[in-house]
């Protein structure tokens, strides 16, 4: 069989060849530690303060608004358990968040929701899984703390209007948080535009290492560590830095800024080929998500009648693999609850998947996905059918 096509590129890319040789000093040359006072120590606070400077560039904002953390999901725990438990102290304690964020920001609500008595609103969103500006402003009382909205969702693809949230949360005197880990390669992430107060990126999504992200948090948003020890990042974030993977993640983050613009139009055509391709060769078929305001690289199908996993399954042994909503959720078999919150029917949400393009995505690989994909889902609703008969 010929090589397989990885198109599960929301569930992580592979490390650019240039991040990588980014990296290699710092594992067995320049391996001191940046807290140390001699030469070594020296070289990789060095290294750290230039992947600060440099990430801080393409977010506008300072350097020393940059905390570096093990990934999006410490973000995201950092940004809403950090600015929750401290704004609490003046009777704030309500935050508004959506249906269809990510595990790491939805479980982290819950947690807080039962375990230290704040009240959480779940917006709706509607059937492209867009949230309403005018939701989050009538929904905003005196003790809300924080807002946090999804940039990019990891499932669907669809993109919010950070801005325009981010207009109502600042004339109403509340912090916004945003997580942009799916975002970060392809859209503005100009902290400033966003009107953003904190936003969570990680590197695993932006072809750079596993294990490391940032939190962006303005000047003068106060908010609470959740990991306590060395002080290090301003004593939001104890523990030896993680030099290598920062410097790799900022390297990621410059190489996504270059080729941005290119690769958006290149893999917009190649999404935009295979919705038209399937929908047009495949009954009983859904796309969800929003047709313009998407990610270029993603694809979200509901097949009716069919098992996700099954589909996924003899896709793999095509060589194409793909995945069922999110890499968290597809150990599980109930349906997603992303695409359950557009409203979309069960017989239609069980047969999910999502296809995510990258940087080595080829017009072939798309073809190649036309053709075996809907002789794929023929041949399951027909074994169904006969099943059925039996
Ligand atoms: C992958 C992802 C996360 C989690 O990031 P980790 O680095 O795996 O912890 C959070 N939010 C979104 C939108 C993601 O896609």
């Amino acid at each position: 069989m010929t090589e397989k096509i990885y198109l599960d590129n929301s569930a992580t890319t592979y490390v650019d060849p240039r991040v990588k040789r980014e990296m290699d000093s710092y594992f067995n040359e320049n391996y001191g530690n940046p807290g140390s006072f001699n030469s070594f120590g020296m070289k990789a606070r060095a290294a750290v303060d230039e992947s600060r400077d440099k990430v801080s560039k393409y977010l506008h904002c300072n350097s020393d608004e940059i905390i570096f953390t093990s990934g999006g999901t410490e973000s995201n725990n950092l940004a809403i358990k950090g600015v929750l438990r401290e704004l609490k102290k003046q009777g704030k304690d309500h935050i508004i968040t959506t249906k269809v964020e990510h595990s790491s920001v939805l479980e982290v609500c819950k947690y807080l929701e039962k375990n230290e008595g704040f009240s959480v609103t779940y917006l709706d969103v509607d059937e492209f899984g867009l949230v309403s500006e005018g939701d989050v402003k009538e929904f905003i009382k005196d003790n809300t703390a924080l807002v946090s909205v999804i940039y990019a969702n990891n499932e669907i693809g669809t993109v919010n209007s950070i801005s325009a949230i981010g207009k109502i949360t600042r004339e109403k005197g509340i912090y916004f948080h945003t997580d942009a880990c799916q975002a970060a390669g392809y859209l503005n992430i100009n902290v400033n535009d966003l009107n953003v107060d904190l936003m969570t990126l990680n590197g695993s999504k932006i072809y750079g290492p596993k294990g490391v992200g940032l939190l962006f948090v303005r000047k003068g948003v106060r908010i609470q560590p959740i990991i306590h020890g060395g002080g290090q990042e301003k004593g939001l974030r104890s523990g030896t830095e993680n030099v290598p993977s920062i410097v790799g993640f900022a390297k990621a983050l410059e190489i996504c800024q270059e080729i941005k613009d290119s690769e958006i139009e290149r893999l917009t055509l190649l999404r935009d080929k295979l919705i038209k391709n399937v929908l047009d060769n495949v009954n009983d078929v859904k796309l969800n998500g929003h047709s313009i305001k998407r990610l270029p690289f993603n694809v979200n199908f509901s097949f009716k009648d069919i098992e996700a996993e099954s589909l996924i399954l003899m896709l793999d042994e095509n060589g194409i693999c793909v995945s069922a909503g999110s890499a968290c959720s597809s150990k599980s078999l109930d349906p997603s609850y992303v695409v359950l919150n557009l409203g979309v029917n069960k017989n239609y949400a069980r047969g999910t998947i999502r296809i995510s393009l990258g940087r080595n995505t080829t017009e072939k690989d798309i073809d190649n996905v036309i053709e075996v994909l809907p002789k794929l889902v023929n041949q399951i609703r027909s074994m169904h059918i006969k099943n059925v008969r039996n």
